[in-house]
């Protein structure tokens, strides 16, 4: 399949041609780069949009049986639902989050599903630019919803934010009264809390987790661009398919109330300008530390810095000089 092929079958929707352009923008040869902005000017003019779904969670919470109970919920009303991940330590772990499809067996055994585990890629700039174009293709393909996936690390969760409409944390009930150390940064992300496992034996612990952190969220100061009930804690059950259904018809009312007050397409404004942003940091450091003389230049003025010949903010002003007078 050359790219003129990939494209055509890609807009009809076609999942073979929507995996052949992520293998493009995942590599990293020069060629296939080329290839994968060929791509994407040619499906720029599509302007589909998918409701963009982030959703973010430690292993264990529950994450790939949510995501398969709800993502079949979503392909029952005849939506189609994609689902990408971004695991920056799935190179580390040896395998991707998703890279065991059987997790998930019956979303991905479903034709209006389209699954894609995370590359094994250490690099989260790479993962994160691999995830947007990987995102970009399936809003091309007619997806109507993009579920991101990724596991609570580092920065993944800002990475996901960034590329989400909507931003979902996934929670355990907790066995104590202790907020489970999620931190401040990563509560004020959350469009939602959704507390798993609200079943069974768990299920008082749930109710009394969800309450908790209802609580935590009234404390936050409240956004603007949102209704006074946002953001939101719910409780739910992935594994007996309850409180779902609830949990989608809130994110359907934000998203709707972002849409109709103006805020959704600043949003999205918004997030091509960080992207773009940190597309030029990303090359800027590209051109310092793969250019061989810039290379030497850099740690010769380490050395002059780390020698007391120079201050470091002088030295820097002098390399930031050589690297503006490249030609
Ligand atoms: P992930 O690592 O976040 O993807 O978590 P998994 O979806 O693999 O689930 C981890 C474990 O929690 C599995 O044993 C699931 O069966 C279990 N689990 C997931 N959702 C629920 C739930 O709603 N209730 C209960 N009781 N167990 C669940």
């Amino acid at each position: 399949m050359d790219v003129s092929e990939i494209a055509e079958k890609l807009v009809l929707g076609d999942r073979r041609a929507l995996a052949r352009g992520i293998t493009l923008v995942e590599s990293r040869r020069a060629d296939h780069r080329a290839q994968a902005l060929d791509l994407a000017s040619r499906l720029r003019g599509t302007g589909r949009q998918a409701l963009r779904i982030g959703l973010s969670g430690t292993p264990g919470v529950g994450k790939s049986t949510f995501i398969e109970s709800f993502g079949l919920m979503l392909v029952a009303q005849g939506l189609r639902v994609a689902v990408l991940a971004v695991d920056p330590s799935s190179a580390r772990s040896g395998g991707s989050i998703l890279g065991d499809k059987t997790r998930m067996d019956r979303l991905s055994r479903t034709p209006a599903a389209f699954i894609r585990p995370s590359p094994s890629q250490t690099h989260l700039g790479g993962v994160a630019r691999r995830t947007r174009e990987a995102v970009a293709l399936c809003e091309a393909a007619g997806f109507d919803v993009v579920l991101i996936e990724t596991v609570g690390v580092g920065q993944s969760e800002t990475v996901v934010a960034q590329l989400s409409d909507l931003f979902i944390l996934l929670l355990a009930p907790a066995g104590g009264d202790e907020l489970q150390g999620v931190k401040r940064g990563i509560m004020e992300m959350a469009d939602m809390i959704l507390v798993n496992k609200a079943d069974g034996d768990l299920k008082s612990a749930a109710l009394r987790t969800c309450a908790d952190y209802a609580g935590a969220l009234r404390l936050l100061r409240r956004r603007p661009q949102d209704p006074p009930d946002f953001p939101k804690a719910m409780t739910v059950s992935a594994l007996h398919d309850s409180g779902l259904a609830t949990a989608w018809g809130e994110m359907r009312t934000l998203n709707d109330w972002r849409r109709s007050h103006g805020h959704w397409d600043q949003n999205r404004a918004e997030q091509s300008r960080h992207w773009f942003e940190d597309e030029v940091r990303q090359g800027l450091l590209a051109a310092l530390t793969e250019n061989p003389d810039m290379r030497a230049k850099m740690r010769a003025a380490g050395d002059a810095v780390a020698q007391g010949q120079t201050t470091p903010d002088a030295a820097a002003a002098t390399l930031l000089a050589a690297l503006a007078a490249r030609p």
